[in-house]
């Protein structure tokens, strides 16, 4: 019989990388059903049969690369914990940084939102969180998707916000005070995506460098916002000149990008006048 200590040292040596410590720790608590803590307080508690056998289907999953969120099947985004599956992004700590500009552009508004691609629905639910009086519609392509956006809400325990299976805008009817959508952007040869193998390449990689449905977004969404209404982008970290150039070629005004946590240009903005 191995106990915790002895586990996680074993663990460790088989699991090369960065945050190792931290997500064998997390998968030795669930194993077991008790928090991280109690490994620390506890280092001499032995696992049972069952207990052990399910570390070590989970051990191997993370060492053949799957993320810990799909082992755990949820990552918390904001104020919210939601459930993720291989169908959707995993929610990056990075897209905070987009819904709090939406909520700082509209602050004290009574505002009527679309989040297109909302995969777990990220974005659409954190805003629905801080502003149950505001409409919101989210959109996806991919019906799976749906299901886990849908089954996020119900989870969270919102209520407003609609979700409509489509591209982009294509299911939305009506103006928009804001759009705002966290695209595919990154280039198919980019060597960043052999880290991320288990996610939906649909929702990773766009074509033409990774600008196409940046592009498309773009010159599609002037059509649904009112005057005044904002179009908020994340986008990758070296293209903030071509997407404030693509808003401005579609006409939009007072352009501005902003900041991921790591101080990466992370996303863009622009005003229709
Ligand atoms: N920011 C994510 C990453 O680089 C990609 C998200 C996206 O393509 N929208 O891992």
């Amino acid at each position: 019989m191995l106990t915790l200590t002895e586990l996680q040292q074993q663990a460790l040596l088989s699991l090369p990388k960065d945050d190792a410590r931290l997500e064998i720790d997390i998968l030795l608590a669930r194993a077991i059903g008790k928090n991280t803590t109690f490994l620390r307080t506890w280092p001499d508690y032995q696992l049972n049969d069952e207990q052990l056998a399910q570390f070590q289907r989970e051990l191997s999953q993370l060492q053949q690369g799957m993320p810990l969120a799909y082992i755990l099947g949820e990552r918390d985004f904001w104020r919210l914990s939601l459930l993720v599956n291989p169908s959707v992004l995993i929610p990056r700590p990075d897209t905070e940084c987009v819904v709090e500009k939406v909520l700082a552009l509209g602050q004290g508004q009574q505002w009527r939102v679309a989040d297109l691609g909302t995969g777990s629905g990220a974005i659409a639910l954190s805003l629905a969180l801080e502003h149950p009086e505001w409409q919101i519609i989210a959109t996806d392509i991919s019906a799976e998707s749906l299901a886990v956006a849908q089954a996020n809400a119900l989870k969270n325990n919102i209520h407003q916000v609609k979700f409509k299976q489509g591209s982009w805008l294509a299911p939305l009817t009506g103006l928009f005070d804001c759009i705002v959508s966290n695209p595919p952007y990154i280039a198919n040869d980019d060597p960043h995506l052999s880290d991320l193998q288990y996610e939906p390449i649909g929702a990773l990689v766009a074509a033409d460098n990774g600008l196409a449905d940046l592009r498309d977004i773009v010159r599609l969404s002037s059509d649904f916002l009112h005057k005044n209404g904002w179009l908020v982008l994340e986008h990758g970290f070296q293209q903030g000149a071509a997407v404030q150039t693509l808003l401005k070629q579609a006409g939009f005004v007072n352009i501005e990008s902003g900041q991921d946590l790591g101080g990466n240009i992370r996303y863009s903005v622009g005003q229709k006048c």
